[in-house]
């Protein structure tokens, strides 16, 4: 495969869009697609828009468990490195296994494999929703809180994260080594709190299938945003495209933007934040009003 001279320049992770990117785009889609809905006539409540936001939005950082160096395997230290490296050791070895015309790059491991499709994507939603459906609103918190866990990693500086520790036992944290571990901390504090809110806002009985749709569709965003990148994504294994199952796809090549360059930094990013906020006033005003009086 004919890889352009200006590849060589990219950054040891591999090309990835930033993570901010990737859970602004989770969000972003999923109000757009709750604005869908409603303006074809399907009213969304208020705590599918925003906890679905929430779990599509930390969802959108899991597939880069394959990278070691991403910052999904970076929220807990070692823990979720040697979990991160397990994951890519399997998936490149999967890779190896179910295609040998693969033309990859030294060094890749199972980046970009098979946590970059289609069907992991599918995977995702499936279980999600499964547990959603099965043991409602219990199981779907949990989702919720792992996806705020997630998401706090890359809308927060470790400093912002450590703060919380510090407002709740004030003069505590002192050192470097103990801010490490409050801002390990807080995110699972910030975590806990949202959870606990959507529990405490959430309808009795009420379905959560949803959930499965957020963290399904957060998971696709992923690798939709990598296609846009100039390594794009594996998204339709297994099928076989020019005698390769992992195959990347993505946007025409000149249409695709470097990763965490000028063209995501300011005019991607800007371009869905903007979206996504018009998208959730839209969405939100009308029960804030009722709230309001
Ligand atoms: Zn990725
Ligand atoms: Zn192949």
């Amino acid at each position: 495969m004919c890889r352009a001279a200006s590849d060589v320049r990219r950054p040891p992770i591999l090309g990835s869009m930033m993570g901010k990117s990737h859970a602004l785009s989770g969000a972003v889609g999923w109000l757009g697609g709750c604005a869908g809905l409603v303006a074809a006539g399907h009213p969304v409540g208020p705590v599918a828009v925003v906890a679905g936001a929430v779990v599509s939005s930390g969802f959108a950082l899991l597939p880069d468990i394959d990278h070691p160096g991403s910052t999904v395997s970076r929220t807990l230290g070692p823990v979720t490195r040697l979990i991160s490296r397990s994951v890519s050791d399997a998936a490149g070895a999967f890779g190896k296994a179910t295609c040998d015309h693969c033309d990859r790059r030294p060094g890749q491991g199972g980046h970009r494999l098979i946590t970059h499709t289609v069907p992991f994507a599918l995977a995702v939603f499936a279980i999600a929703a499964l547990a959603g459906r099965v043991w409602g609103v219990t199981t779907s918190v949990v989702i919720v809180g792992f996806a705020v866990w997630l998401a706090t990693h890359t809308a927060l500086r470790p400093n912002t994260r450590a703060e919380i520790i510090d407002a709740l036992i004030p003069g505590q944290v002192r050192g470097k080594r103990a801010r490490k571990y409050a801002a390990a901390l807080g995110s699972l504090v910030a975590a806990a709190v949202v959870a606990l809110a959507v529990r405490e806002v959430a309808e009795p009985g009420a379905s959560w299938w949803w959930v499965g749709l957020a963290a399904g569709w957060g998971t696709l965003a992923h690798s939709l945003g990598d296609s846009l990148t100039h390594w794009g994504s594996p998204l339709f294994w297994p099928a076989r495209i020019r005698g390769c199952t992992w195959r990347t796809v993505g946007t025409p090549r000149w249409m695709r933007f470097r990763a965490g360059g000028a063209v995501e930094r300011w005019l991607v990013a800007p371009a869905m934040g903007l979206f996504g906020l018009g998208a959730a006033y839209l969405l939100l005003a009308p029960f804030a009003r009722t709230y309001l009086g």
